[in-house]
């Protein structure tokens, strides 16, 4: 069951001026920050937030105090901690809401954070988009010093840290972790093949912890308020799946699309979709109904308007058919969208973003928009429906043919729109070619305007 709250995350947003240290600090910042500095130690806030059954905010859900786990003690050398900010999963706009209304909230956490790891140097890799939340977060860092939060023995503590703020150059693989990591060393942003995992060797070959701005705002709450109080929030792991450790704590829901009132609302893990849409959303715009909606980033694929009663959290999603909650980003399609014309526009973002080091990746991405276009263009075959499905079956790191999940992200879209939705792709194909959608001969899968030679 999910439990309700008040807003935690969100409870600075609204008051005055809530991005500065002086309005951070009367609604009681940073106090957690000078407690736990002054009583207890790096392996305490560890177990804490092990205990509390925090997992990534960004996508994949990790468990955070097991990814700080597996930090390699026995090298020599320092110990890096990137804190993900490179916010860029369409749909998605939680972290910016953070970054820009209440930056003191982001850096105490990734205080918090670096000191359980144990880490003496953060890089902030943030958006390159996000020029409000660039200013924000540069004034927050300068403040941070300024009072003695961040630097040399902080408050007369015998732990010291930098943070450095860094401004990707606006691409979405630099959210993956490893690409991140080759972003900040100053190379093009090619995930890395793993292992060495990034706890083990990451940036400058160093031990390393990447986590989403959300997750360290989570630490935040949970240093305050405790393990068990961030337990009482969300749903309790199935115990029909072993593989599922629980959906813990408060989220933000970034809701955008169709909808009444879009807006980044939270609420405990689990709420359920169509309680989402309908008491946060203000339902469906114009009075119409949905069609379909985007649990949680474009790449976690689609569900049908008969299943909203799906919960946000970890688990559910999986239960329909997507690819899991990813980082919470519903946008809500009405019943005028194409699917088509969806699947064409998410192929076109997915072709685009590859970074071309996997075949699967870069030949599927690029041929599942090339087939797009053709049917787009009124000379779809049947057959290019199972081609598609094809392409979505056999490319991702989950059937094991690439690096990273930026090609299991473009096939959820695919796999979901055509069986989900198939009649209309049916039916598109067939009237846009009515004589030629049963051939079966092999037909050019570039439109004319694509093949033209330039002189
Ligand atoms: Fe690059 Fe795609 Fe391979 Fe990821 S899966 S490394 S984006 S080619």
């Amino acid at each position: 069951a999910v439990a309700s709250s008040e807003p935690v995350l969100l409870a600075n947003v609204g008051r005055p001026d809530s991005h500065t240290r002086a309005a951070y600090e009367a609604a009681g910042g940073y106090r957690t920050w000078r407690g736990v500095l002054a009583r207890q130690s790096p392996a305490e806030v560890q177990e804490l937030v092990r205990a509390s059954g925090l997992r990534g905010r960004g996508g994949a859900g990790f468990p955070t105090g097991q990814k700080w786990s597996f930090l390699a003690q026995d090298r020599p050398g320092p110990i890096y901690f990137c804190l993900n900010a490179d916010e860029s999963e369409p749909g998605t706009f939680c972290n910016r809401v953070l970054m820009e209304l209440d930056p003191h909230q982001v850096l105490e956490g990734l205080l918090l954070s670096c000191y359980a790891t144990q880490a003496a140097t953060a890089y902030f890799y943030l958006r390159y988009e996000y020029p409000l939340a660039y200013r924000r977060v540069e004034a927050a860092i300068a403040e941070c010093y300024a009072a003695g939060y961040l630097g040399r023995n902080i408050l007369g503590s015998s732990y010291s840290l930098d943070v450095f703020l860094h401004r990707g150059a606006g691409a979405y693989i630099c959210g993956e972790e490893t690409g991140l990591i080759e972003s900040l060393e100053g190379k093009r942003a090619w995930p890395r093949v793993k292992p060495p995992f990034p706890a083990v060797e990451g940036l400058f070959r160093q031990p390393t912890v990447v986590n989403n701005v959300e997750t360290v705002a989570c630490v935040k709450h949970i240093c305050e308020r405790g393990s068990a109080w961030f337990r009482s929030l969300g749903v309790p792991p199935d115990p029909a799946n072993p593989r599922d450790s629980g959906s813990f704590g408060p989220k933000l829901y970034c809701l955008s699309g169709h909808v009444a009132r879009p807006g980044c609302y939270e609420a405990p893990l689990g709420i359920p979709l169509d309680e989402l849409i309908e008491r946060w959303g203000g339902g469906v715009w114009q009075g119409r109904r949905a069609k379909a909606a985007i649990p949680g980033g474009i790449s976690t694929g689609l569900l049908r308007h008969d299943e909203f009663h799906c919960r946000l959290d970890f688990a559910d999603p999986l239960k329909f058919g997507c690819l899991g909650l990813g980082t919470a980003g519903v946008v809500v399609l009405d019943e005028h969208v194409s699917m088509v014309d969806f699947l064409h526009n998410s192929c076109r973002f997915f072709a685009h973003e590859s970074c071309g080091q996997c075949t699967p990746c870069r030949e599927g991405t690029a041929w599942a928009l090339r087939i797009l276009d053709r049917i787009r263009a009124g000379r779809g075959r049947w057959q290019d429906l199972e081609l598609l499905l094809e392409i979505g079956d056999t490319l991702g790191i989950i059937p094991g043919t690439t690096i990273c999940g930026l090609a299991d992200g473009a096939a959820w879209p695919i796999k979901n729109a055509i069986r989900k939705f198939r009649d209309e792709f049916e039916a598109y194909i067939r009237a846009s070619n009515p004589d030629g959608y049963l051939e079966t001969h092999p037909v050019r899968a570039l439109d004319d305007r694509h093949l033209q030679v330039r002189s």
